[in-house]
């Protein structure tokens, strides 16, 4: 079978959520392409060309893996809500089945360290410099992923400490 360039190149760049990251100035983040001395013209700064390629491919697989956060906040909003109702049967239960409420609550317990990994794995974007947001075609959902993260020990507290 025959490979077809643009089905190869759909299925490694295909990727709508990450563009590629130009070379650019590790300091500022001015893409120095066409620059023709090694100094940055937007913030003066000396760099070496070998330092800015291996910059840009690592920022480049940084991204690659932060592209599913995303997808990780909408799921620890799912796990939150699981939680809840898995608790919530189990504190209804639990006086007519002790046994059952306790499977439960160790349930949910586990439920909700999820539910805050999952969020706050967001927060890694934080490691990226600012200018780099400029290159993905979504933002961060960064607000409801501390806030699932901070529900998420909720579900955990409740858990242990609801009557
Ligand atoms: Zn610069």
């Amino acid at each position: 079978m025959p490979i077809d360039m643009h089905e190869l190149s759909k299925m490694t760049d295909g990727d709508t959520w990450v563009k590629k990251v130009p070379p650019s100035c590790p300091a500022c983040g001015y893409i120095l392409v066409g620059v023709p001395k090694n100094i940055c013209p937007e913030c003066g700064r000396p760099f070496q060309r070998r330092r800015v390629e291996q910059f840009a491919s690592d920022l480049q697989m940084e991204m690659r893996r932060l592209r599913d956060m995303n997808d990780m906040v909408d799921w620890s909003l799912k796990l939150l809500i699981a939680g809840a109702v898995i608790l919530l049967i189990g504190v209804l239960r639990g006086n007519a089945t002790p046994t059952f409420g306790e499977a439960a609550r160790c349930l949910a317990i586990i439920v909700g360290f999820l539910t805050t990994a999952f969020g706050l794995n967001v927060l890694r974007v934080n490691r990226l410099p600012f200018w780099v947001r400029e290159h993905m075609d979504d933002d961060p959902k960064i607000g409801l992923g501390q806030l699932t993260g901070v529900l998420g020990v909720a579900l955990i507290v409740a858990s242990i400490a609801f009557p």
